[in-house]
């Protein structure tokens, strides 16, 4: 009878964790959607107002003023929209709109994305694709979303100089993959899980040389799991990083199975 009491216990109490964590993201997600309007004024018009588009601001500090509210402003909702992914993700409201997605042409348009930033810092960015890779049952824009995140992170966190491999291709038991890898200041073993972690960043020091929020690596690895994939990273100290995403051996278009085809055309006919 004790045991079962116990188990009774044990179970409401999970009960009201699991209502305690949902009631967390549900608050997040709406303070992030009430945070988003007024911000996308601030972003419109301070962008209007750098580019003195209905006429001369008459004060170059101004114009800068402007141009440093416009980048704030920005660098602000690029969090907020973060936070908004991962709290839906954790509510289990994200939902993913998947079709079969060309690798080749994904990885193009997110490396023009950051290509300007390699080139400022005279990184060499090389892509490696299996001619063999199969379209993948994915939804694109959270792929890329992953992506942009981790060779983001790879310049971000590679010296001058430096060098960054983006690779797609199969595993030996055909699972499909992507892969960044970076030969630039790595983590060290004692601070991996802390980058994992929402807002966790290796060197939390307030002396940081490095931007960010700490919510691109807990954010990829949620929607790399949403697809049934995993994430694995590995890094040390000065001898730079790896990630890889796995995606299940279904999600190649010749074994999707039929049924999820269909559900896919329907999303993307939407
Ligand atoms: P952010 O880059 O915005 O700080 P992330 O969640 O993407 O947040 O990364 C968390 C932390 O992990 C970073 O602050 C950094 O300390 C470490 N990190 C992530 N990617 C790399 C990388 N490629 N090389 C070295 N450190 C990295």
């Amino acid at each position: 009878m004790k045991g079962q009491e116990g188990v009774q216990r044990l179970r409401i109490a999970t009960d009201q964790a699991v209502m305690a964590s949902r009631a967390k993201s549900e608050f997040l997600a709406n303070m992030s959607h009430e945070l988003r309007t007024p911000l996308n004024s601030i972003i419109g018009f301070s962008e209007m107002i750098a580019h003195e588009r209905l006429g001369e601001v008459g004060n170059e500090k101004y114009v800068e003023y402007a141009k440093d509210i416009h980048g704030s402003g920005s660098h602000l909702l690029q969090i907020i929209n973060d936070i908004l992914d991962l709290s839906k993700v954790e509510a289990g409201k994200l939902e993913l709109r998947e079709e079969h997605v060309d690798v080749g042409h994904m990885m193009d348009a997110c490396l023009s994305i950051v290509r300007e930033r390699a080139q400022e810092k005279h990184i060499s960015v090389e892509t490696r694709i299996d001619s063999g890779l199969p379209p993948l049952l994915v939804d694109e824009l959270r792929v890329r979303q992953a992506l942009i995140n981790l060779v983001g992170n790879a310049i971000k966190f590679t010296p001058d100089g430096g060098s960054v491999i983006v690779e797609a291709a199969q595993s030996e038991s055909q699972q499909p993959y992507l892969r960044v890898i970076d030969n630039g200041i790595g983590i060290a073993p004692e601070d991996i899980e802390k980058a994992m972690e929402p807002f966790g960043q290796a060197d939390g020091a307030l002396n940081r040389r490095y931007e960010g929020s700490g919510l691109g690596l807990p954010l990829t690895k949620a929607l790399i799991e949403l697809h049934d994939g995993s994430f694995e990273i590995d890094s040390d100290e000065g001898c730079g990083t790896t990630v890889t995403l796995t995606f299940p051996r279904e999600r190649r278009q010749s074994d999707t199975p039929q049924s999820a085809q269909q559900a896919a055309t329907l999303v993307a006919a939407e």
